[in-house]
């Protein structure tokens, strides 16, 4: 992880255009990560569509999903799913919720993603599947309580990923590259396994195959050849994030009473956007 803040906000906004420049992300979907230094909040851009995020949007919010400066912009309605993961899994360092098409087949038809390749086994062995209306009935199908967030999490258990009823993905991980080559690597997969049934029944990786192979795509050199890949795919494209570093929007010291007061005092010097 950065060493710096302001370094991990530029990070969170490359991430969002390459999970957008990968076919992950679309006008919708979401990446955030915890906050470096205090555990208790995270990061995430406000409402915007992930191609143009830019280090400036990214926000501060407490693991309630409640922004740590009052917005005049507008927040992204399932930011609970970032929360809930977080305040349930400490090991959890970063979050993209997504609606793929890649994925959609399967959370349309509630069949299960199965690594089928060796790359798909970032994914990990099995990717619970979660359907909102079990438990809440008629919904709009976006989260936006805390009470689906914790039962989107709850679903998640130790996983690596959970799949939407007819909405999406949710994946997190140990890092923000982690997550992201998880998210890239299991749409990849998504699409072989479908594909696959046009030519017989895909047979998915034994255990241990999983566990060997998903071991590898978290190895550090492993994260930095393929950030360093999709990077350079994102620059081919025209689409890599302004450069100028982040605006002071979150903060940098680990007591949250100490940071609202400091961030308070930024704000009123610099303003909202
Ligand atoms: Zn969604």
């Amino acid at each position: 992880m950065p060493e710096k803040l302001a370094d991990l906000i530029a990070e969170v906004a490359l991430a969002n255009r390459i999970l957008a420049q990968e076919g992950v992300l679309d006008a919708f979907g979401h990446v955030s990560v915890r906050h470096p230094s205090d555990p208790g909040r995270y990061l995430l851009s406000r409402a915007r569509s992930p191609a143009v995020i830019e280090p400036g949007d990214i926000l501060e919010f407490t693991l309630d999903s409640a922004p740590v400066k009052p917005p005049k912009v507008h927040l992204y309605a399932e930011r609970v799913i970032h929360g809930c993961i977080y305040q349930a899994r400490s090991d959890v360092m970063a979050v993209c919720h997504h609606h793929a098409p890649a994925v959609m087949p399967f959370c349309i038809a509630g069949k299960p993603i199965v690594p089928v390749f060796h790359v798909g086994a970032a994914m990990g062995a099995e990717v619970p599947f979660w359907d909102q209306h079990d438990e809440f009935g008629d919904t709009n199908l976006l989260v936006v309580k805390p009470e689906e967030g914790r039962s989107l999490a709850r679903a998640l258990g130790g996983h690596s990923a959970v799949l939407m009823n007819r909405h999406g993905a949710t994946v997190v991980g140990g890092s923000l590259k982690e997550m992201v080559s998880r998210a890239i690597f299991m749409c990849q997969n998504a699409e072989y396994q479908l594909r696959t049934l046009a030519l017989g029944a895909p047979a998915p990786l034994h255990p241990g195959e999983t566990r060997l192979a998903g071991s590898i795509s978290v190895m550090p050199n492993v994260l930095s050849r393929t950030w360093e890949y999709w990077c350079t795919r994102l620059a081919a494209a025209g689409a890599m994030p302004p450069q100028g570093g982040a605006r002071t929007t979150v903060s940098r010291r680990s007591a949250p009473s100490r940071a609202s007061r400091t961030l308070s005092r930024k704000q009123r010097k610099s303003g909202r956007r």
